[in-house]
């Protein structure tokens, strides 16, 4: 099949090699000339593991391309997707301006049936809005279909959750198009949910806010557990051996980021509101999550006394490991709270100091975990990348000026640090080695 997809970022570029992979053709297209380019001449412009040589096997066959204008695969393509950005306004809501320039675009120049995915993660009736558009600007007397079909990919394994993901979604209103989406997902072994298009809109905003939420709420019961010398990951297990709750994102920590949960959380409960219906609960959840990385702050307050002039050495700026990205990383507020205190602060990160120095500007960022530690008076770890559970933590003290170490995440062996004579202060469990006044 031949398909284009409109936006070439995570979600864009991700949609376009892995259909490629199956064989179909696809024309990537993307307003961004930079990152057309980069595309053109073979090269990733992001970090996402396994996307580097999937563009290789799939460029090598002829079956992906890449341009800035739209109009040739537009008539070629058989599936539009729509891939671009949502971002929030300042009032929370969607900022759906990007999808209406792509829908407009597809109605001046399509001059036969297509059938026009909503992959963008949009409120319900967002599908309607897009029929509308292209209603009203379409050139020639065509038939067209909008489809719902939400991408519920994570980054760091997005190619992985795109290739073999655990559900597909769909939101059709005509037979023509399920036809057309069944064929394109032909070989995925994975189920279809078919469904109207507006409940297919809103099973992805649901689910990402059900998993804030879950956050949220281990993140709360980590607070009363400090505050009884409780063990919040005991807890989590204990509640997560319930398979009615399940173990997954009963993780505490410093909160959620990255480019998905706050702002859909937020888009939701606006949609909702504007509906009539108060869904209050999501507020709270947004709530909790914004405290996180001022409780930790406050927590390292509570530890080091003083935060002004003291060097905090921060290991880790993703929102999440295995990415560059640090769209609302909770490490960005932490850093900017420290600093407000004072706080001389240093970074390291394996791929996101570039672009945490795009938000932060004077941010130094160091070049390893060790020139991190060097006179450092504590270490506070915000994102788990695997390479700092392996790092030589006794090499690490001699380093340091005075062994505290903040880890935001709950993964290092808090045993093993408080041996070698570290304060360890986990996230909602009693610390560990703590020398007392
Ligand atoms: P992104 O910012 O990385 O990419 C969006 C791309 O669209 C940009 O490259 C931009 O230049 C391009 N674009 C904007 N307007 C365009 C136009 N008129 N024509 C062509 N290109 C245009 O965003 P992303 O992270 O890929 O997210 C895209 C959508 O997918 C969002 O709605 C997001 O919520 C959703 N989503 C994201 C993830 C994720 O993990 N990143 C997962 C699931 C869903």
């Amino acid at each position: 099949m031949k398909i284009a997809v409109f936006g070439t970022g995570y979600v864009g570029l991700v949609t376009a090699l892995g259909f490629a992979r199956f064989g179909h053709k696809v024309y990537g297209i993307d307003r961004d000339e930079d990152k057309i380019k980069s595309l053109q001449k073979g090269k990733i412009p992001f970090f996402e593991p396994g996307l580097q040589e999937l563009l290789e096997e799939v460029s090598e066959k002829g079956l992906v391309e890449f341009s800035v204008d739209g109009q040739g695969p537009v008539d070629e393509a058989e599936v539009i997707f729509i891939c671009v950005g949502t971002p929030p306004l300042e009032d929370g809501r969607a900022d759906l301006s990007q999808v209406e320039g792509v829908a407009r675009f597809i109605a001046e120049h399509m001059k036969e049936y297509k059938v026009i995915a909503e992959k963008s993660t949009v409120p319900v009736k967002t599908s309607y809005w897009i029929k509308r558009t292209i209603n009203l600007y379409k050139k020639a007397d065509v038939d067209f279909d909008v489809v719902s079909n939400p991408e519920f990919l994570k980054e760091g394994s997005a190619l992985e959750d795109f290739l073999y993901p655990e559900r597909i979604v769909v939101g059709v209103e005509s037979q023509r198009a399920r036809d057309k989406m069944e064929e394109l997902y032909r070989d995925f072994d994975a189920p279809i949910l078919f469904t109207d298009v507006e409940t297919a809109e809103i099973i992805k905003h649901a689910s990402n806010s059900f998993l804030a939420m879950k956050i949220s709420f281990i993140n709360m019961v980590a607070d009363l557990c400090e505050r009884v010398g409780a063990d919040v990951d005991l807890v989590a297990k204990g509640m997560g051996l319930d398979s009615r709750i399940g173990k997954k994102f009963l993780r505490a920590g410093v909160g959620f980021g990255g480019s998905c949960f706050p702002k859909d959380l937020r888009a939701f409960y606006r949609i909702a509101e504007d509906e009539g219906v108060d869904f209050s609960l999501l507020r709270e959840v947004e709530k909790i999550n914004e405290l996180r990385p001022v409780k930790f702050v406050d927590k390292m307050k509570n530890v080091l006394w003083n935060l002004k002039g003291k060097k905090i050495g921060i290991l880790g700026l993703s929102f999440k490991p295995d990415t560059d990205d640090v769209r609302e990383a909770p490490s960005l507020k932490i850093i900017k709270l420290l600093k407000k205190e004072g706080a001389e602060v240093e970074a390291y990160d394996p791929v996101a100091a570039q672009n945490a120095k795009k938000v932060i500007p004077d941010l130094r960022c160091v070049s390893s975990p060790y020139e991190l530690a060097r006179g450092a008076n504590a270490i506070a770890l915000i994102t788990e990348w695997e390479e700092f559970l392996k790092l030589d933590w006794k090499k690490m003290k001699d380093l340091m000026e005075t062994p505290l170490v903040f880890d935001g995440r709950n993964v290092l062996q808090g045993r093993k640090l408080a041996s070698l004579g570290f304060e360890y202060y986990p996230v909602g469990k009693p610390p560990l080695g703590r020398v007392n006044g």
